[in-house]
């Protein structure tokens, strides 16, 4: 069995939006995000998951063609305010967050200076 991989996109963007990934890179992006998911759940159980974290949020990274502070993870803008319904594929730390009813929300940089919301 052969494995292709998109090959790595190196721009140094800071920022990449959703819908401008390819399939594969969405897939990778979707499987991200229950990895994470799990986890987080796991870490709440007691589990130390910090550097498995990091290493798939790195590893993702890479791929995306991100560029990803040490010690960050990616998150993706699930602004609710947004003109334009941003999806834009961020370093957590570049992010606010806000609580939607009880939907935790993140806004990236652009939507914070744009459109910021400060929730309930
Ligand atoms: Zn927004
Ligand atoms: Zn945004």
């Amino acid at each position: 069995m052969t494995l292709i991989l998109d090959r790595p996109v190196r721009t140094n963007r800071t920022a990449i939006s959703h819908r401008d990934l390819t399939p594969a890179q969405q897939n990778g992006w979707d499987s991200l995000e229950e990895l994470t998911y799990d986890l987080e759940e796991a870490a709440k159980k007691g589990a130390n998951v910090v550097a498995e974290l990091l290493l798939a949020h790195a590893t993702a990274a890479q791929f995306l063609g991100i560029d990803l502070p040490a010690g960050d993870t990616l998150t993706k803008c699930s602004c609710a305010g947004c003109p334009d319904d941003c999806d834009a594929i961020v370093p957590f730390s570049a992010c606010a967050e806000y609580l939607d009813g009880n939907v935790q929300r993140t806004q990236c940089t652009p939507c914070v200076k744009d459109h910021r919301r400060y929730g309930n």
